[in-house]
């Protein structure tokens, strides 16, 4: 269970008790929820926004604290949208309604998921999804600095390349590269992508790549499948390792 799995648990057996406690003493309980701050309370909302949003609204059934707390326009810029395909191919007013709202409150997933989608849709060809893309990934949304990161290394013009290098070597950092792709190729499942805005660089990073030490030790063992498999020795050649990354790019987006 996590965390805020347990805060909304908390917060319901909090509500059953003051029900108790009314039931039996009459209406004179308070809850512990009514001595926090306003701010402390929105962004404990929004925490819990942030990590799911079938969380979030558990916790406005908890209580009306709670549920005056969610109307913060914070907790839509902050919301996690997981649960939302990347396109909503069966209409549905009330979920349109909701994601446009967040965009409005420059919610950074919904600004990546509108980046995503513009940049790779069949029918616009140049288009500002890039650069949406661009704003979300410096904005610091992860899955955006992966996407955008490989996109500029995908190319052949070797400063954007550079520039690509900085945003994926945040990631690599933070062990999170093989999360976001898994998360990249789940919200991709539901888009038609048109490949053809991949360039399909056949240069690599690595200039030793047939002798590169790093890479000759490691290429058995980086199916790097999940968060388990992350590379932990970064003193190992980091072109490989993006080399290596870029071939499951290309993949995810059906560019051989
Ligand atoms: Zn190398």
């Amino acid at each position: 269970m996590t965390s805020y799995s347990r805060l909304v648990k908390w917060a319901r057996t909090k509500k059953r008790c003051a029900k108790r406690h009314c039931a039996r003493k009459g209406p004179k309980s308070t809850t512990t929820i009514k001595v926090l701050p306003t701010d402390l309370l929105v962004d404990v909302v929004a925490r819990v926004a942030s990590n799911s949003f079938i969380d979030l609204l558990n916790l406005k059934k908890c209580s009306k604290d709670f549920l005056h707390a969610t109307e913060d326009n914070y907790i839509s810029q902050r919301v996690s949208l997981e649960t939302f395909p990347l396109i909503q191919w069966i209409p549905n007013d009330k979920a349109s309604s909701f994601l446009n709202h967040c965009r409005e409150c420059e919610n950074i997933e919904s600004l990546y998921r509108e980046g995503l989608r513009k940049y790779f849709s069949y029918s616009s060809g140049k288009n500002d999804g890039l650069e949406i893309l661009k704003v979300a990934a410096q904005k610091g949304h992860k899955e955006a600095k992966y996407v955008y990161g490989m996109i500029l290394i995908c190319s052949k013009d070797d400063e954007l390349r550079k520039q690509g290098l900085e945003h994926v070597r945040f990631l690599r950092k933070s062990k999170c590269v093989v999360s976001c792709r898994q998360k990249v190729r789940q919200l991709l499942n539901f888009m038609w992508k048109n490949h053809a805005m991949l360039e399909h660089n056949q240069s690599p990073l690595c200039s030793f790549k047939s002798t590169c030490k790093g890479w000759r030790l490691k290429t058995s063992r980086w199916a790097l499948l999940d968060d388990d498999d992350e590379d932990e020795d970064m003193s190992l050649c980091e072109y490989c390792r993006w080399d290596h990354e870029l071939e499951l790019f290309y993949r995810l987006f059906n560019v051989y």
